[in-house]
Parts: structure tokens; sequence; C-alpha cells
């Protein structure tokens, strides 16, 4: 029971604010090693272990504080990475 809603679409990859925070939906094909960022090892780190990421009804992916009502992939990365508090 509710009132349907669109669910959010994915980050693009031509999105400017994914462009400038060198977004890739796979974290494997991103910059986490040049970007060195701390709190994990930089092939460990993704989405779904940022402490920007939650919860989303979309398969595979998440919210992210920083792309306001898109969804990013769950392995995904980008240079504002931060490890997530535990
Ligand atoms: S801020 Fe975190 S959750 Fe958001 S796109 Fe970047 S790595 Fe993914």
């Amino acid at each position: 029971v509710g009132i349907a809603r669109a669910a959010a679409p994915a980050v693009a990859a031509d999105d400017p604010t994914g462009v400038a925070l060198k977004y890739n939906a796979d974290a494997t094909k991103a910059d986490r090693a040049a970007a060195a960022r701390p709190g994990m090892p930089a092939a460990e780190q993704m989405c779904s272990n940022c402490q920007f990421s939650g919860a989303s009804d979309v398969p595979d992916h998440l919210t992210c504080t920083l792309f306001p009502g898109k969804v990013v992939s769950a392995k995904g990365w980008c240079s504002s990475w931060t490890v997530k508090a535990a």
C-alpha cells in the first residue's frame, strides 16, 4: 500500500557532478589508487562502504548524499569516497 513513485535514476557516465568527482559505476575502473583516500585500502573502496551512501530501493544501487535524487552503483567509486563510520 502506498503511492507508487518512480525509481531514482542511476548517475549517468556523463553526469556533470559525476565527471567532476571522477565517479565510475565500476570502482575497479576508477582511479582509486591515485586518489589514495585514507581509511581503507584503495582496492577495497566502493560506494557500499562510503560514509555518503545509504540504502535505496533500486537493486545494487545506493543513495549518495552528493547525488540528491539519484542513485549510485553499490560497486561504484568517486574521489569523495570517505570510509563509513562504524
Ligand atoms: S561519495 Fe561515496 S557513495 Fe557517493 S559516489 Fe562517491 S564513493 Fe560513492
